[in-house]
């Protein structure tokens, strides 16, 4: 499968990993846009959110995400989580990934 994500996930592509276990990887965003912009992926394969049917990994993905908002120390000041499902919302690369943003003032409603 030609996934930029998973060549990441198997290290084929370099990436600045911020957190990885078992089930999930998260790396720095290759183009930022805030000074904290994180993704968090499942490790397994899903084209996007429509596709995940596992509760405990949707919720173990939350989990991390919250921690690295807390190491980061974002957790207080506030954080934004994106996840862009299908075309109309801009995804671009479909590997399910959550993105973690903070670091600066975030608009609403978002464009
Ligand atoms: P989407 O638009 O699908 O929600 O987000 C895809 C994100 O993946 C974008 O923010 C883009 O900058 C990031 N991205 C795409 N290719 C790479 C890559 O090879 N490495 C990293 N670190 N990020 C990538
Ligand atoms: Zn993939």
């Amino acid at each position: 499968m030609n996934c930029v994500f998973c060549k990441i996930i198997n290290k084929e592509i370099p990436s600045r990993i911020v957190y990885e276990d078992d089930k999930v990887l998260a790396f720095e965003d290759i183009n930022p846009q805030a000074p904290t912009h994180i993704l968090v992926i499942p490790k397994k394969h899903f084209s996007n959110l429509v596709d995940m049917d596992d509760k405990e990994l949707i919720g173990h993905i939350f989990m991390v995400i919250k921690k690295i908002a807390k190491d980061r120390g974002v957790d207080e000041r506030g954080f934004r989580v994106v996840m862009n499902c299908n075309s109309e919302a801009g995804q671009t690369v479909y590997h399910t990934h959550f993105h973690l943003l903070a670091g600066r003032k975030m608009h609403w409603p978002p464009g």
